[in-house]
């Protein structure tokens, strides 16, 4: 079966197009046939994350029914997919959003899990990512502001006929994170299915233009996203083993913390 999974938030820099970047690759590297779709289309850095150098066909080209989609679709680290968007402006004009039904139709013919990197905002094409996924994921930063946007979105989502499956908290340090899981999940009234801690290792890794789960995959940040991953491909998560003992021991702090709910 497969399983459509737009990845938004109200505002940009939360972290969508990293998460999208690392459950897309983990999702490959547990054996599922998965792609992931840059839908951000004014602000495309989801293809530069996947290493991608050298992209003549874009989302851009195919929205604008210039090119077939097969032609716009390039190889990730485990062979995951690709689509990414291009980085013209004139690109983006042409692109006409409501063909991204259509795009996805035919992208989940050849796959097990479709990731979609949404834009920030609501304009028409960052609706249409939420009207179009099974089911919705909301990227949260451990501030209130963050948290009122991503109840937004939820709205929205819902507003067009839409589901969300739960957030994912990510940036969460032992001094920022001022709203508790619970907290979070009474307000926002749906599941937290994640935290992935404040990592250094994200910025580098993107340095290098790699998704965090391949350059650096013993960080915190990718045993989390590899955990969420597990958790969406219905695998049990195992755990590497790891060198770096005291960080280890950080994160859980950091997990305990926030599971148990600080007030
Ligand atoms: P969005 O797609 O929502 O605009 P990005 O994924 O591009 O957000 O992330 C915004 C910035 O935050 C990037 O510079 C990225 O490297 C950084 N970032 C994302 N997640 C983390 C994290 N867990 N720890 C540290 N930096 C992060
Ligand atoms: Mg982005």
């Amino acid at each position: 079966m497969v399983k459509v999974y737009t990845i938004a938030s109200g505002k940009g820099g939360t972290g969508k197009t990293t998460t999208s970047a690392n459950l897309a690759t983990c999702l490959a590297e547990l054996g599922k046939e998965t792609y992931v779709m840059d839908a951000d289309m004014g602000m495309a850095n989801l293809g530069i994350i996947m290493g991608l150098e050298d992209t003549p066909i874009t989302l851009h080209e195919v929205l604008a029914g210039n090119a077939k989609v097969s032609e716009a679709v390039y190889e990730g680290p485990y062979g995951v997919k690709v689509v990414p968007s291009g980085i013209s402006l004139k690109g983006f004009q042409n692109a006409d959003p409501d063909r991204l039904r259509d795009v996805m139709r035919e992208l989940i013919e050849r796959c097990e899990f479709l990731i979609i990197d949404a834009p920030a905002g609501i304009s028409r094409d960052g609706v249409i990512p939420l009207a179009i996924a099974d089911e919705v994921i909301l990227i949260v930063n451990p501030e209130l502001s963050s948290m009122v946007d991503a109840l937004k979105t939820k709205i929205l989502t819902e507003l067009v006929g839409g589901k969300v499956k739960g957030a994912i908290l990510t940036r969460a340090t032992m001094e920022n994170t001022e709203v508790s899981k619970q907290k979070m999940e009474e307000v926002l009234g749906v599941k937290v299915i994640g935290i992935v801690p404040e990592d250094q290792n994200i910025r580098k890794s993107a340095a290098y233009k790699s998704p965090v789960v391949v350059k650096y995959p013993d960080s915190g940040a990718a045993k989390a996203y590899r955990r969420i991953a597990a958790n969406l491909a219905g695998t049990p998560y195992v755990e590497n083993q790891t060198k770096d003992s005291s960080r280890e021991r950080f994160i859980e702090r950091l997990a305990r913390s926030v599971f148990k709910g600080k007030k």
